[in-house]
């Protein structure tokens, strides 16, 4: 089974949202789904379903991994945790290094992130600010199943992160569609239509409207996919990417996934974006602000460059520094020697 994500697509649901996001239902304007710096996420658990017993962890003692590619948090939840406290302890760990806090709150009225535990409805997530859009007697997170690595994802779909294998950054994956279709239809349940597959794997969103690493094949965010997938439907073992690439299960947040979050929600100092080749809007501020339950618009930043803003204001800065300092290098070259060749002359005469 998968970790999803989820957007907004009920215009219902969006009416008290910026114009720019009603018009992309699909919300792939993420560099505008951040949640304030210094946002407190208040989090509610609802009380575990009657057939909580369907619940099950995933078994990976028979998977090929390296206690070192785990995440050390499997070795004392996976398979034993009570699902409260297997969410509550990667909560900690996910937001020790992060400026945002978060507090258990009692009422789902009070909480921006309500998480339930239905056996029957996979594991999902809204992605960032969206959670604000969704009324508050609805669960904004679920879990089908336990997993600690699919725990890790879908909180990350709540700080704004959205599939790797949908980065629009170098990704190698291009995809053999039909063999893909195939395979969500047969192993997942309910099985994934068309439309489905091509929301959570095959569109890859646009450039300008996210921000990120290059692709990055070891980060949480990216779904495992085997080199091939055996069809039932055709009795054929079909290539699921066009030049035969597959991906490798992760089970914990890759270093790239780490340094994005701790960028985009730094403790100290203003919101970054590490590298020259993290494009995309946003910088200090922007986002909406949450404090009460009435979602109001924001202006989604104008960024026809790609680079964020504060990087460039940053660069330019440097720029102008470096420059100055040479100028003054320069005069101060002229001058020495201005007045030495002018000592000479004196001498000379
Ligand atoms: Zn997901």
């Amino acid at each position: 089974m998968l970790c999803s994500q989820t957007f907004v697509s009920d215009p219902t649901l969006a009416k008290n949202y910026n114009k720019l996001l009603q018009s992309t239902a699909r919300a792939t304007f993420l560099k505008d789904m951040y949640w304030d710096v210094h946002q407190t996420l208040n989090i509610y658990f609802y009380p575990l379903p009657a057939n909580v017993d369907k619940l099950g962890w995933l078994d990976i003692s028979k998977a090929k991994v390296n206690k070192s590619d785990l995440d050390p948090l499997y070795a004392t939840l996976q398979g034993v945790a009570h699902p409260v406290t297997a969410v509550k302890a990667v909560i900690a760990k996910l937001f020790e290094p992060l400026s945002l806090s978060y507090q258990y709150v009692s009422q789902p009225s009070q909480a921006h992130i309500r998480i339930s535990f239905n056996p029957d409805d996979g594991s999902h997530s809204f992605v960032g600010i969206q959670n604000n859009m969704i009324p508050k007697n609805q669960p904004t997170m679920n879990f089908g199943w336990l997993d600690v690595g699919c725990i890790f994802h879908e909180l990350c779909h709540m700080l704004g992160m959205v599939h790797e294998h949908q980065n629009p950054r170098d990704s190698p994956l291009k995809w053999n569609v039909p063999a893909l279709q195939c395979m969500m239809a047969e192993t997942q349940q309910p099985p994934w239509t068309a439309e489905r597959v091509n929301e959570q794997i095959v569109d890859a969103f646009a450039l300008d409207t996210t921000n990120g690493s290059n692709f990055d094949p070891k980060s949480i965010m990216l779904y495992y996919f085997p080199k091939s997938y055996f069809c039932k439907q055709t009795g054929k073992d079909v290539s699921l990417t066009s030049t035969g690439v597959g991906t490798s299960p992760n089970y914990k947040l890759s270093d790239t996934d780490w340094l994005w979050l701790t960028a985009i929600y730094p403790k100290m100092g203003p919101r970054v974006f590490p590298g020259l080749d993290v494009m995309g809007g946003g910088g200090e501020g922007g986002e909406m602000s949450d404090s009460s339950s009435s979602t109001t618009s924001s202006s989604p930043s104008e960024d026809p460059s790609g680079v964020a803003p504060s990087f460039v204001a940053r660069t330019t800065f440097g720029l102008k520094k470096y420059w100055l300092v040479v100028l003054f290098l320069a005069v101060l070259s002229i001058w020495f020697m201005h007045k030495v060749l002018f000592k000479k002359d004196k001498d000379s005469k």
